[in-house]
Protein backbone atom coordinates (compact mmCIF):
# COMPACT_ATOMS: atom_id res chain seq x y z
CA UNK A 1 0.00 0.00 0.00
CA UNK A 2 1.79 3.14 -1.36
CA UNK A 3 1.09 6.65 -0.79
CA UNK A 4 1.94 10.08 -2.34
CA UNK A 5 2.90 11.98 -0.03
CA UNK A 6 4.22 16.33 -0.23
CA UNK A 7 7.42 16.24 0.36
CA UNK A 8 8.46 19.89 -0.69
CA UNK A 9 6.46 22.99 -2.15
CA UNK A 10 6.94 23.84 -5.08
CA UNK A 11 8.05 27.15 -6.66
CA UNK A 12 6.42 27.38 -9.58
CA UNK A 13 6.22 23.56 -11.54
CA UNK A 14 6.10 20.54 -9.54
CA UNK A 15 8.81 18.47 -10.25
CA UNK A 16 9.75 15.19 -8.77
CA UNK A 17 11.34 16.61 -5.21
CA UNK A 18 7.56 18.04 -4.48
CA UNK A 19 6.61 13.91 -4.02
CA UNK A 20 7.67 11.31 -1.95
CA UNK A 21 6.40 7.67 -2.54
CA UNK A 22 5.87 5.89 1.14
CA UNK A 23 4.40 2.41 2.23
CA UNK A 24 2.39 1.58 4.98
CA UNK A 25 0.50 -1.44 5.69
CA UNK A 26 -2.95 -2.27 4.77
CA UNK A 27 -5.32 0.07 7.06
CA UNK A 28 -8.06 -1.97 9.07
CA UNK A 29 -11.19 0.05 9.28
CA UNK A 30 -12.22 1.25 12.87
CA UNK A 31 -15.98 1.10 13.83
CA UNK A 32 -18.57 2.73 10.77
CA UNK A 33 -14.82 3.05 8.68
CA UNK A 34 -14.18 0.79 5.36
CA UNK A 35 -10.97 0.59 3.28
CA UNK A 36 -11.05 1.56 0.31
CA UNK A 37 -8.67 -0.14 -2.81
CA UNK A 38 -8.27 2.70 -5.33
CA UNK A 39 -8.38 2.22 -8.59
CA UNK A 40 -8.58 5.24 -10.43
CA UNK A 41 -7.09 9.10 -9.08
CA UNK A 42 -8.52 12.11 -10.65
CA UNK A 43 -5.69 14.79 -11.28
CA UNK A 44 -7.20 18.05 -11.09
CA UNK A 45 -5.68 21.16 -11.72
CA UNK A 46 -6.66 22.79 -7.89
CA UNK A 47 -3.90 20.41 -6.84
CA UNK A 48 -1.60 23.29 -7.81
CA UNK A 49 -3.34 25.32 -5.29
CA UNK A 50 -3.57 22.94 -2.70
CA UNK A 51 0.17 22.72 -2.51
CA UNK A 52 0.62 26.59 -1.75
CA UNK A 53 0.40 27.79 1.87
CA UNK A 54 -2.18 30.22 1.16
CA UNK A 55 -5.77 30.90 2.42
CA UNK A 56 -8.04 29.41 0.00
CA UNK A 57 -11.62 27.87 -0.04
CA UNK A 58 -9.51 24.52 1.42
CA UNK A 59 -6.62 24.37 3.86
CA UNK A 60 -3.05 23.65 2.20
CA UNK A 61 -1.95 19.79 1.91
CA UNK A 62 0.83 19.77 4.57
CA UNK A 63 4.20 18.74 4.31
CA UNK A 64 4.60 14.91 4.81
CA UNK A 65 0.64 14.55 3.99
CA UNK A 66 -0.88 12.34 1.58
CA UNK A 67 -1.82 14.40 -1.18
CA UNK A 68 -5.37 15.19 -1.45
CA UNK A 69 -7.26 13.77 -4.35
CA UNK A 70 -10.75 12.73 -5.11
CA UNK A 71 -10.95 8.62 -6.73
CA UNK A 72 -13.05 6.07 -7.16
CA UNK A 73 -12.14 2.05 -5.93
CA UNK A 74 -13.85 -1.03 -4.41
CA UNK A 75 -14.02 -1.53 -0.58
CA UNK A 76 -12.35 -3.90 0.67
CA UNK A 77 -12.74 -3.89 3.89
CA UNK A 78 -15.76 -2.64 5.91
CA UNK A 79 -17.96 -1.98 8.94
CA UNK A 80 -20.12 0.53 7.48
CA UNK A 81 -23.17 -1.15 5.94
CA UNK A 82 -23.80 1.73 3.64
CA UNK A 83 -20.66 1.01 2.24
CA UNK A 84 -20.17 -3.27 1.84
CA UNK A 85 -17.57 -5.12 0.91
CA UNK A 86 -17.42 -5.19 -2.94
CA UNK A 87 -18.83 -1.75 -4.07
CA UNK A 88 -17.76 0.85 -6.07
CA UNK A 89 -17.10 4.05 -4.61
CA UNK A 90 -15.58 7.81 -4.88
CA UNK A 91 -14.39 9.81 -2.72
CA UNK A 92 -11.88 12.32 -1.30
CA UNK A 93 -9.37 9.07 -0.36
CA UNK A 94 -6.17 10.86 -1.40
CA UNK A 95 -3.39 10.00 -3.83
CA UNK A 96 -2.81 6.31 -2.53
CA UNK A 97 -3.84 2.58 -3.15
CA UNK A 98 -5.56 1.77 0.05
CA UNK A 99 -7.31 4.09 2.16
CA UNK A 100 -9.69 3.86 5.16
CA UNK A 101 -12.74 6.41 4.68
CA UNK A 102 -15.75 6.93 7.43
CA UNK A 103 -18.20 7.74 4.58
CA UNK A 104 -17.66 11.65 5.29
CA UNK A 105 -17.52 12.54 0.56
CA UNK A 106 -17.97 9.42 -0.24
CA UNK A 107 -20.30 7.64 -1.90
CA UNK A 108 -21.46 4.69 -3.65
CA UNK A 109 -21.64 4.80 -7.23
CA UNK A 110 -23.60 3.12 -10.49
CA UNK A 111 -20.94 1.60 -12.59
CA UNK A 112 -23.28 -0.02 -14.96
CA UNK A 113 -24.31 3.52 -15.74
CA UNK A 114 -21.04 4.62 -16.80
CA UNK A 115 -17.62 3.09 -15.39
CA UNK A 116 -15.22 4.78 -12.80
CA UNK A 117 -13.27 7.18 -14.52
CA UNK A 118 -16.54 8.98 -15.82
CA UNK A 119 -17.28 9.32 -12.27
CA UNK A 120 -14.35 11.60 -11.78
CA UNK A 121 -15.58 13.39 -14.76
CA UNK A 122 -18.83 14.14 -16.50
CA UNK A 123 -20.32 12.41 -13.36
CA UNK A 124 -18.12 13.80 -10.93
CA UNK A 125 -17.06 17.47 -9.84
CA UNK A 126 -16.11 18.58 -13.32
CA UNK A 127 -19.40 17.86 -14.75
CA UNK A 128 -20.76 19.62 -11.37
CA UNK A 129 -18.75 22.54 -11.71
CA UNK A 130 -20.03 22.60 -15.98
CA UNK A 131 -23.21 22.28 -14.97
CA UNK A 132 -23.36 24.86 -11.95
CA UNK A 133 -21.24 27.40 -14.20
CA UNK A 134 -23.12 27.48 -16.87
CA UNK A 135 -26.84 27.36 -15.73
CA UNK A 136 -26.65 29.49 -12.53
CA UNK A 137 -23.41 31.44 -12.61
CA UNK A 138 -23.22 32.16 -16.14
CA UNK A 139 -27.23 32.15 -16.00
CA UNK A 140 -27.29 30.71 -19.57
CA UNK A 141 -30.55 30.74 -21.77
CA UNK A 142 -31.19 29.01 -25.59
CA UNK A 143 -30.05 31.11 -28.42
CA UNK A 144 -27.09 32.88 -26.52
CA UNK A 145 -23.71 32.40 -27.93
CA UNK A 146 -21.12 30.73 -24.98
CA UNK A 147 -17.23 31.36 -25.45
CA UNK A 148 -16.00 28.28 -23.17
CA UNK A 149 -11.78 28.11 -22.65
CA UNK A 150 -9.81 24.94 -22.22
CA UNK A 151 -12.61 23.69 -24.11
CA UNK A 152 -11.22 19.55 -24.64
CA UNK A 153 -10.98 19.43 -20.87
CA UNK A 154 -12.87 17.69 -18.24
CA UNK A 155 -15.05 20.84 -17.60
CA UNK A 156 -14.70 22.34 -20.73
CA UNK A 157 -16.13 19.70 -22.71
CA UNK A 158 -19.03 19.16 -20.77
CA UNK A 159 -19.66 22.49 -20.74
CA UNK A 160 -19.30 23.22 -24.42
CA UNK A 161 -22.00 20.04 -24.92
CA UNK A 162 -24.61 21.48 -22.10
CA UNK A 163 -24.55 24.68 -24.10
CA UNK A 164 -25.43 22.98 -27.28
CA UNK A 165 -27.62 20.86 -25.95
CA UNK A 166 -29.43 24.19 -23.91
CA UNK A 167 -29.80 25.37 -27.48
CA UNK A 168 -26.99 27.81 -27.66
CA UNK A 169 -24.20 28.18 -30.08
CA UNK A 170 -20.54 27.77 -28.85
CA UNK A 171 -17.47 28.53 -29.79
CA UNK A 172 -14.27 26.11 -28.05
CA UNK A 173 -10.99 27.71 -27.21
CA UNK A 174 -8.43 24.41 -27.41
CA UNK A 175 -4.78 24.06 -28.01
CA UNK A 176 -4.46 22.12 -31.16
CA UNK A 177 -5.71 20.84 -34.32
CA UNK A 178 -7.26 17.17 -32.97
CA UNK A 179 -8.35 19.14 -30.31
CA UNK A 180 -10.42 21.83 -32.45
CA UNK A 181 -11.89 18.91 -34.44
CA UNK A 182 -12.91 16.39 -31.86
CA UNK A 183 -14.26 19.57 -30.78
CA UNK A 184 -16.61 20.50 -33.98
CA UNK A 185 -16.91 16.70 -35.19
CA UNK A 186 -17.58 14.80 -31.96
CA UNK A 187 -18.91 17.25 -29.48
CA UNK A 188 -21.32 19.58 -31.62
CA UNK A 189 -19.21 22.74 -30.30
CA UNK A 190 -20.33 24.99 -33.50
CA UNK A 191 -16.83 26.24 -34.01
CA UNK A 192 -13.25 26.03 -32.31
CA UNK A 193 -10.57 27.95 -31.96
CA UNK A 194 -6.80 27.12 -31.63
CA UNK A 195 -4.99 28.72 -29.57
CA UNK A 196 -1.81 27.56 -29.95
CA UNK A 197 -2.14 28.84 -33.33
CA UNK A 198 -1.65 32.40 -32.45
CA UNK A 199 -3.78 35.25 -30.60
CA UNK A 200 -7.57 34.72 -30.54
CA UNK A 201 -8.99 38.23 -30.99
CA UNK A 202 -9.38 38.30 -34.19
CA UNK A 203 -10.25 34.99 -34.92
CA UNK A 204 -12.59 35.51 -32.02
CA UNK A 205 -13.95 38.42 -33.79
CA UNK A 206 -14.09 36.65 -37.21
CA UNK A 207 -16.47 33.87 -35.95
CA UNK A 208 -18.46 35.71 -32.98
CA UNK A 209 -18.74 39.25 -34.92
CA UNK A 210 -21.82 40.56 -32.67
CA UNK A 211 -19.77 39.15 -29.21
CA UNK A 212 -20.20 36.33 -26.62
CA UNK A 213 -23.11 36.01 -23.93
CA UNK A 214 -21.51 33.99 -21.54
CA UNK A 215 -17.40 33.56 -21.36
CA UNK A 216 -16.45 30.49 -19.28
CA UNK A 217 -13.34 31.16 -18.24
CA UNK A 218 -11.02 27.72 -17.34
CA UNK A 219 -7.66 29.29 -18.19
CA UNK A 220 -7.38 33.68 -17.90
CA UNK A 221 -4.66 35.15 -18.80
CA UNK A 222 -4.05 36.30 -22.38
CA UNK A 223 -7.40 34.22 -23.39
CA UNK A 224 -9.56 35.88 -20.48
CA UNK A 225 -8.26 39.41 -21.61
CA UNK A 226 -9.52 38.58 -25.48
CA UNK A 227 -12.48 37.39 -24.59
CA UNK A 228 -13.50 40.18 -22.29
CA UNK A 229 -12.95 42.42 -25.82
CA UNK A 230 -15.90 40.36 -27.51
CA UNK A 231 -18.36 40.79 -24.32
CA UNK A 232 -21.88 41.55 -25.60
CA UNK A 233 -24.26 43.66 -23.68
CA UNK A 234 -25.53 42.08 -20.61
CA UNK A 235 -22.59 39.27 -20.70
CA UNK A 236 -21.49 37.02 -17.97
CA UNK A 237 -18.31 36.31 -17.60
CA UNK A 238 -17.84 32.93 -14.99
CA UNK A 239 -14.57 32.86 -13.65
CA UNK A 240 -13.88 28.50 -13.10
CA UNK A 241 -10.32 28.94 -13.43
CA UNK A 242 -7.43 30.22 -14.06
CA UNK A 243 -4.59 27.40 -15.53
CA UNK A 244 -2.27 29.46 -17.51
CA UNK A 245 -1.43 31.13 -13.84
CA UNK A 246 -1.26 28.33 -11.60
CA UNK A 247 2.27 27.77 -11.75
CA UNK A 248 3.83 31.68 -11.84
CA UNK A 249 5.89 32.90 -9.78
CA UNK A 250 4.96 35.98 -9.56
CA UNK A 251 1.30 37.62 -9.70
CA UNK A 252 -0.17 37.64 -13.08
CA UNK A 253 -0.71 41.15 -14.38
CA UNK A 254 -4.65 41.85 -14.33
CA UNK A 255 -7.00 41.90 -17.87
CA UNK A 256 -6.14 45.04 -19.38
CA UNK A 257 -9.62 45.37 -21.20
CA UNK A 258 -11.70 44.67 -18.46
CA UNK A 259 -13.19 47.59 -18.71
CA UNK A 260 -15.46 46.04 -21.62
CA UNK A 261 -17.37 44.32 -17.96
CA UNK A 262 -18.37 48.50 -17.59
CA UNK A 263 -19.69 49.12 -21.33
CA UNK A 264 -21.57 45.99 -21.65
CA UNK A 265 -22.89 46.23 -18.33
CA UNK A 266 -21.78 42.84 -18.07
CA UNK A 267 -20.33 40.65 -15.03
CA UNK A 268 -17.78 38.92 -13.72
CA UNK A 269 -18.65 36.18 -10.97
CA UNK A 270 -16.30 33.37 -9.96
CA UNK A 271 -17.82 30.28 -7.81
CA UNK A 272 -16.60 27.20 -6.15
CA UNK A 273 -18.44 23.59 -7.34
CA UNK A 274 -18.85 22.81 -3.22
CA UNK A 275 -21.13 25.43 -3.25
CA UNK A 276 -23.83 23.78 -5.36
CA UNK A 277 -23.72 20.75 -3.16
CA UNK A 278 -27.19 20.50 -2.36
CA UNK A 279 -28.12 20.84 -6.07
CA UNK A 280 -25.88 17.82 -7.11
CA UNK A 281 -28.74 15.22 -7.34
CA UNK A 282 -30.05 17.64 -9.95
CA UNK A 283 -27.18 17.88 -12.25
CA UNK A 284 -26.48 14.41 -11.26
CA UNK A 285 -29.78 13.53 -12.97
CA UNK A 286 -29.51 15.48 -15.95
CA UNK A 287 -25.94 14.53 -16.85
CA UNK A 288 -26.64 10.60 -16.37
CA UNK A 289 -29.78 11.05 -18.67
CA UNK A 290 -27.62 12.59 -21.45
CA UNK A 291 -25.02 10.17 -20.96
CA UNK A 292 -27.65 7.38 -20.96
CA UNK A 293 -29.74 8.49 -23.94
CA UNK A 294 -25.96 9.18 -26.03
CA UNK A 295 -26.43 12.92 -26.00
CA UNK A 296 -23.08 13.44 -23.83
CA UNK A 297 -19.54 12.27 -24.51
CA UNK A 298 -17.90 11.62 -21.53
CA UNK A 299 -14.29 11.13 -22.73
CA UNK A 300 -11.34 10.39 -20.22
CA UNK A 301 -7.81 9.80 -20.80
CA UNK A 302 -6.60 6.92 -18.43
CA UNK A 303 -2.78 7.06 -17.29
CA UNK A 304 -1.17 4.00 -16.98
CA UNK A 305 2.27 3.67 -14.46
CA UNK A 306 0.44 3.31 -11.12
CA UNK A 307 0.87 5.46 -7.38
CA UNK A 308 4.61 6.61 -8.94
CA UNK A 309 3.06 8.35 -11.87
CA UNK A 310 1.32 10.97 -10.18
CA UNK A 311 3.52 14.01 -10.00
CA UNK A 312 4.15 13.06 -13.90
CA UNK A 313 0.73 12.99 -14.73
CA UNK A 314 -0.20 16.18 -12.91
CA UNK A 315 2.35 17.82 -14.77
CA UNK A 316 0.34 17.00 -18.30
CA UNK A 317 -2.77 19.10 -17.25
CA UNK A 318 -0.17 22.25 -17.32
CA UNK A 319 1.21 21.27 -20.71
CA UNK A 320 -2.24 20.36 -22.24
CA UNK A 321 -1.38 17.06 -22.64
CA UNK A 322 -4.75 15.82 -21.63
CA UNK A 323 -8.36 15.48 -23.81
CA UNK A 324 -11.14 15.16 -21.70
CA UNK A 325 -11.06 13.68 -18.07
CA UNK A 326 -7.32 12.85 -16.86
CA UNK A 327 -7.33 10.30 -14.60
CA UNK A 328 -4.15 7.40 -13.10
CA UNK A 329 -4.99 4.29 -12.90
CA UNK A 330 -3.46 3.13 -9.74
CA UNK A 331 -4.65 -0.74 -9.38
CA UNK A 332 -2.36 -3.25 -10.88
CA UNK A 333 -4.06 -6.34 -11.48
P1 LIG B 1 -8.59 20.28 -17.97
O1 LIG B 1 -8.99 18.88 -18.24
O2 LIG B 1 -9.23 21.38 -18.74
O3 LIG B 1 -7.01 20.34 -18.15
C1 LIG B 1 -6.31 21.52 -18.22
C2 LIG B 1 -6.25 22.09 -19.66
O4 LIG B 1 -5.94 23.48 -19.56
C3 LIG B 1 -5.15 21.52 -20.51
O5 LIG B 1 -5.51 20.32 -21.12
C4 LIG B 1 -4.88 22.65 -21.50
O6 LIG B 1 -5.70 22.50 -22.63
C5 LIG B 1 -5.35 23.90 -20.74
N1 LIG B 1 -4.20 24.76 -20.44
C6 LIG B 1 -3.13 24.46 -19.66
N2 LIG B 1 -2.29 25.49 -19.62
C7 LIG B 1 -2.83 26.47 -20.39
C8 LIG B 1 -2.43 27.79 -20.76
N3 LIG B 1 -1.28 28.32 -20.30
N4 LIG B 1 -3.22 28.51 -21.58
C9 LIG B 1 -4.37 27.98 -22.05
N5 LIG B 1 -4.81 26.74 -21.74
C10 LIG B 1 -4.05 26.00 -20.93
O7 LIG B 1 -8.78 20.61 -16.42
P2 LIG B 1 -10.18 20.68 -15.66
O8 LIG B 1 -11.28 20.58 -16.63
O9 LIG B 1 -10.14 19.75 -14.52
O10 LIG B 1 -10.16 22.16 -15.07
C11 LIG B 1 -10.39 23.28 -15.92
C12 LIG B 1 -10.42 24.55 -15.10
O11 LIG B 1 -11.52 24.51 -14.20
C13 LIG B 1 -9.19 24.76 -14.23
O12 LIG B 1 -8.83 26.11 -14.27
C14 LIG B 1 -9.67 24.37 -12.85
O13 LIG B 1 -8.92 24.99 -11.84
C15 LIG B 1 -11.09 24.83 -12.90
N6 LIG B 1 -12.01 24.20 -11.96
C16 LIG B 1 -12.76 25.01 -11.15
C17 LIG B 1 -13.68 24.50 -10.29
C18 LIG B 1 -14.49 25.44 -9.45
O14 LIG B 1 -15.19 24.98 -8.55
N7 LIG B 1 -14.45 26.74 -9.70
C19 LIG B 1 -13.88 23.05 -10.14
C20 LIG B 1 -13.10 22.26 -11.09
C21 LIG B 1 -12.18 22.84 -11.95
P3 LIG B 1 -5.28 23.06 -24.10
O15 LIG B 1 -4.39 22.03 -24.71
O16 LIG B 1 -6.58 23.19 -24.78
O17 LIG B 1 -4.57 24.34 -23.89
Amino acid sequence: NRQVRLARRPVGRPDESTWSITTEPIPEPGDGEFTVRVEYLSLDPAMRGWLNDVRSYVPPVGIGEVMRAHAVGRVHASNNDRFPVGAAVSGLFGACEYAVSDGTDATVIDTDLAPGPTWLGALGFPGMTAYFGLTDVGRMKPGDTVLISGAAGAVGSIAGQIATLSGCRVIGIAGGPEKCAWLTDELGFDVAIDHRAGTIGRALHAVAPHGVDVYFDNVGGDILNSALAALRTHARVVLCGAISGYNATDPQPGPSRYLSLLVNRASMAGFIVFDYADRFPEAHAALSNWIRRGDLVAREQVETGGIEAFGRTLNMLFDGANTGKLVLRVAED
